[in-house]
């Protein structure tokens, strides 16, 4: 007896069902999987179904998706062009019709000894198939995989008079596993161009913002060393001060684009030590106060703040770009606070500033690469648009985490926190 046939409205319904799938899934890998069980569960004849994709990296076919079968223990399988039943149909790119599992099983002869070990492990207490359908998947000139039908009850179940509607699904299959693709490559076509039209902004503006400090530079040196014009011990201290400041500015914005190489990498060698934060926070700090003179800047930390296992330079120089931000968006000046807290399983650190702010719609584009506001400041600020994109790498590199909160005119506080190597179980909330 055969297993019941297809009808015409049981194929007409499954192709309708198929293009909903198809409009409605934007996931390449949940649309196939709901294609395959779509499959299995209208048409009688189908027990088990496996979409296999080609992989031209790797030369190799792979399952994207498995009905009747234990997804995890196919994906190892790896079958080349022309090896068991879906690579032979791959290879010649006709369907292959299985009346008998002995044709299946002389299909399979030259399945490579990895594969043969895998696929006896999926299939262990499986009944065995007694008749399959493999399908290529190929729209115009690409050979896009496999699609593969089981029937586990009976020779013959699947005959020459199911071929073309079969061939009509994986049609319609191919098509939008191509469309998946087409328009993935179209999303990060547009990615990268985006990230290339930052780049070139970066680069056309770069010039302007080294001009700028270099501009003082030069024309303060000069002044210094005009032999006509005398200047006070005091005025000479000022233009020297300005000097110092602006090379300082020169010195972030290369260093900072020598470093965005790690942005690209998005992890970092870190070379871990304990480390007291509280100090270096200080050191930091000091370093930074000989900056400006109109910000006023305080460190706040516990008493008995932990060690933290972290990379010291990689640290100090997350503190360096949050706290020249910090100074940087705040031309009135201000108070700019660093303060450190203990949390059970990790700290927090946070730089406040009470300076221009960041409008809720950009918070979370900030650590994205060579993001710059367009500045509301009256004078340009001198930046790269990568000290934070810069620090959230060593941030997430560490296993922290990196935010900001801000109003608009009243200031922003960065934070970040750090994984504590022993979660500290004697902090209580009293404390
Ligand atoms: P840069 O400061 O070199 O432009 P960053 O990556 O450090 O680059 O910062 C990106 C942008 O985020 C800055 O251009 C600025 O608009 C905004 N920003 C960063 N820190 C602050 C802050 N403390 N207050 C206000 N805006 C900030």
């Amino acid at each position: 007896m055969r297993a019941a046939r297809m009808d015409k409205e049981q194929q007409l319904l499954t192709i309708l069902e198929i293009a909903k799938i198809v409009a409605m899934e934007r996931d390449l890998d949940r649309m196939i999987q709901g294609l395959l069980r779509c499959l299995v569960e209208r048409l009688d004849v189908i027990d088990a179904g496996v979409l296999l994709i080609y992989d031209p990296t790797d030369g190799r076919l792979t399952v994207k998706a498995a009905q009747g079968y234990d997804f995890a223990l196919l994906q190892h399988i790896r079958l080349a062009p022309g090896e068991a039943v879906s690579g032979i149909a791959f290879e010649n790119g006709q369907t292959q019709l299985y009346t008998t599992p002995e044709a299946i099983a002389a299909a399979r002869e030259n399945m490579s000894p990895d594969n043969r070990e895998r696929f006896a492990r999926a299939t262990l207490g499986l009944p065995q198939v007694q008749s399959a359908l493999s399908v290529p998947l190929i729209t115009g000139q690409s050979k896009l995989g496999v699609l593969l039908l089981e029937n586990w009850r009976e020779p013959h179940a699947f005959g020459p008079s199911d071929l073309t509607f079969f061939q009509h699904v994986a049609d319609l299959i191919a098509l939008s596993v191509e469309n998946f693709r087409l328009r993935e490559e179209l999303q990060a076509a547009q990615a990268l161009s985006e990230a290339n039209r930052l780049k070139a902004e970066l680069i056309s503006t770069l010039a302007h913002e080294m001009r700028t400090p270099l501009t003082s530079i030069k024309g303060y040196s000069t002044a210094l060393l005009m032999e006509e014009a005398s200047f006070s011990p005091e005025t000479q201290r000022e233009f020297l001060e300005i000097i110092d400041q602006e090379c300082d500015v020169l010195q972030d914005l290369i260093h900072d684009l020598l470093e965005s190489s790690i942005i690209d990498a998005g992890f970092l060698k870190l070379e871990v030590q304990p480390v007291l934060l509280p100090r270096l926070v200080k050191m930091v700090v000091d370093d930074m106060a000989r900056r400006s003179r109109r910000h006023r800047l305080v460190v706040d930390f516990p008493e008995d703040f932990p060690l933290v296992e972290a990379d010291p330079d990689r640290i100090m120089q997350v503190l360096r770009n949050l706290l020249d931000n910090a100074i940087k968006y705040s031309p009135n000046g201000g108070l700019v606070v660093v303060r450190g807290e203990v949390r059970p399983d990790h700290v927090v650190i946070s730089v406040a500033d009470q300076g221009v702010g960041i409008a809720p719609e950009h918070l979370n584009r900030l650590f994205e690469k060579f993001f710059r506001i367009r500045s509301g400041l009256g004078r340009h600020v001198v930046g790269s648009g990568l000290g934070l994109p810069i620090a959230r790498t060593i941030v997430e590199s560490h296993g922290g985490q990196i935010w900001a909160e801000s109003q608009v005119d009243q200031g922003s506080t960065f934070y970040f926190t750090l994984p504590l190597s022993e979660p500290n179980l004697d902090r209580t909330d009293e404390e």
